[in-house]
């Protein structure tokens, strides 16, 4: 039994693999670049969005949001003026509490790939399996934010290697909290060495004109970025 386990679970991860390059050869065709963003639930996500995309001046961006259900977080993003699609995985896809690269194939068709040159897929909060389900993306960035904690990268060591950038979300809350920044740092160097981390403060702005820069200087043409590596 535990053998025959072990077999489906990686058929299932090979099989996403396999659709997630065929999304990113679809991303590549329309020049278009994809972020995958990731976080606990709570991290911050949607309100770090909000901020990123109000009056942003760089390229034009397009939001692919994951929720198990409702469209609480795209009606949100959908005030900004920018394209939301929603995918909810309780509607056909058994609640799950992550995007794969299936789920992302069936929303291409509602993607608006040619007025884009960036998308940016929220996926659904969770520290787990998010990382093992690769969709298309060129880039990982996770939102980790000081309330949850400096021991999360040792708890959940896959989110944080697998990722191309850490957010360090809520800083404004720094005062208030016993949360030591330099643990935190430390932790994340033990699993992923000098991983690029900006602090930022989605609720006050702080920080947020670094990471708008990153995502203006993302590389514009999909292709010239590595090919993500397969889990
Ligand atoms: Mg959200
Ligand atoms: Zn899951």
């Amino acid at each position: 039994m535990h053998l025959k386990r072990v077999k489906v679970v990686t058929d299932a991860l090979d099989a996403n693999a396999t659709i997630a390059r065929a999304n990113r050869h679809d991303f590549d065709q329309a020049s278009v670049t994809v972020i995958n963003l990731m976080s606990s639930p709570g991290a911050g996500k949607t309100l770090l969005l909000e901020r990123t995309l109000d009056e942003f001046d760089g390229p034009r961006v397009g939001v692919l949001e994951g929720d198990v259900q409702g469209s609480f977080d795209a009606d949100r993003l959908a005030r900004l003026h920018v394209p939301v699609t929603q995918i909810n995985t309780d509607s056909g896809f058994g609640g799950e509490c992550h995007l794969d690269a299936n789920m992302v194939r069936s929303a291409i068709p509602s993607l608006p790939l040619n007025e884009i040159d960036l998308l940016i897929i929220e996926n659904v909060g969770n520290l787990v399996c998010p990382a093992e389900f690769r969709v298309g993306e060129d880039m990982r960035v996770m939102v980790s934010s000081v309330t949850e904690g400096e021991d999360k990268p040792l708890k959940y060591p896959l989110m944080f290697r697998t990722c191309d950038l850490v957010l360090i979300n809520k800083i404004d809350l720094l005062p208030h909290l016993d949360y030591d920044l330099d643990a935190f740092l430390h932790n994340l160097d033990l699993v992923h060495p000098d991983v690029p981390r900006m602090l930022v403060s989605a609720r006050t702005g702080e920080g947020i004109e670094a990471w708008r820069d990153w995502l203006k200087h993302l590389p514009t043409h999909a292709s010239a970025l590595p090919v993500a590596a397969t889990l």
